[in-house]
């Protein structure tokens, strides 16, 4: 008899959560009602800004960060190559060109290769503090300093996530989230949102999420319809009150791989000084990738792979013809993602470690 699959995550479904989109259900304002003026409120004071706007997607949270930052067609935004194509696609979407930057040694933007990359026509810097990591907020503000560009931080993986004792998304001029279902907080669907210090900022988002509306009839500029509604907010309003709880957690499964797996051929994940790491995917690096997942799979484990075709190889951006990134190539091909969520039992991840020893010991 095998043992039970173990899913790469396992997000939440419980009574406290079904309850909240019941009591969301009887206000009858189901698009930005006070359970979402709720949820921007908690989000704001959370991270330590000024202003929160929920919109649909992570992804479109980045666009109209982009928008409001006022980026315009020929700009020019540096972006890790080594994201989730969402990160590059709200570049193109606002009609500017990503301008693709290697890995350092944690798997986020190296500032150098930044630097060196940098035109009279760059504008601004979105960093990706990717499986949960901070980037080396440091360097990229010594960038951003020097060339005098704005960040736009894609946070979308990193909720909770910290450098320096403070939380990443009150570092740049703006930041995205996500609530996709694998993410740290998480809505049951699709969800985003975009915060700021900056009321400007935060008020051309709140316009453009809503079909650039002034008011009930009037339409400064051509928005879109980007809102967000009711039932899902009282959804993440309890993930926002867990996620510290749950990222604890995370680091706890993380530190149990760490533990079980030490001394093998296969590279961990480090954590970067000053870095607090909130694990939303637990990835380790192997040049026998391939076959690891596949004996894996044989065993009922399922892995992922973030992301095996970099940003500046995908077919939609192949005009741009962007140069090699020797580094973010390599690594592509070594990654892979074993389960870990706070869903998970710490069974579970014994069960894993012990097949991937398996492997390595045959
Ligand atoms: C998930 C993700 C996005 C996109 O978020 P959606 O809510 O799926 O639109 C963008 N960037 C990164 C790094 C992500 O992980």
């Amino acid at each position: 008899m095998s043992a039970a699959p173990i899913p790469l995550s396992r997000p939440a479904v419980d009574d406290e959560l079904k309850q909240a989109v019941l009591a969301a259900m009887d206000s009858r304002q189901w698009i930005l009602g006070p359970e979402c003026r709720a949820f921007e409120s908690d989000l704001a004071k959370y991270l330590g800004v000024n202003h929160a706007v929920l919109t649909n997607s992570g992804t479109a949270a980045l666009w109209m960060g982009l928008e409001a930052l006022g980026v315009k067609a020929g700009d020019e935004i540096l972006v890790p190559s080594h994201t989730a194509f969402p990160t590059i696609e709200a570049i193109c979407f606002a009609e500017a060109t990503p301008v693709f930057v290697d890995v350092d040694a944690w798997y986020g933007m190296d500032a150098a290769d930044a630097a060196a990359k940098v035109t009279p026509r760059t504008v601004g810097v979105v960093p990706v503090h990717i499986y949960g990591q901070p980037v080396d907020v440091t360097a990229v503000r010594d960038l951003t300093t020097r060339f005098g560009l704005w960040t736009l931080e894609d946070c979308c993986q990193a909720h909770g996530a910290a450098w320096g004792g403070r939380r990443v998304g009150s570092f740049g001029r703006a930041a995205a989230f996500s609530f996709y279902p694998s993410k740290n907080v998480t809505v049951m669907g699709d969800g985003g949102v975009l915060v700021t210090d900056d009321g400007e900022i935060a008020a051309r988002t709140r316009r453009l999420r809503d079909h650039g509306r002034l008011n009930k009839d009037v339409h400064a500029e051509v928005g879109f319809n980007l809102r967000f509604n009711e039932l899902q907010a009282a959804v993440g309003r309890v993930g926002l009150r867990r996620l510290d709880a749950m990222n604890d957690r995370r680091r706890a499964l993380a530190a149990r791989y760490h533990h079980t797996l030490a001394g093998l051929p296969l590279a961990l994940p480090g954590e970067r000084p000053h870095a607090h790491h909130v694990y939303h995917l637990f990835v380790v690096r192997t040049d026998r990738r391939g076959a690891l997942a596949a004996w894996l799979k044989d065993r009922g484990i399922q892995t992922g792979i973030h992301y095996p075709v970099p940003g500046h190889r995908q077919p939609a951006v192949e005009s741009l013809g962007a140069p090699a990134l020797p580094r973010t190539e390599r690594l592509v091909d070594e990654i892979l993602t074993l389960p870990l969520s706070p869903g998970h039992t710490e069974e579970e991840i014994d069960r894993v470690a012990a097949a991937v020893r398996a492997f390595f010991s045959r």
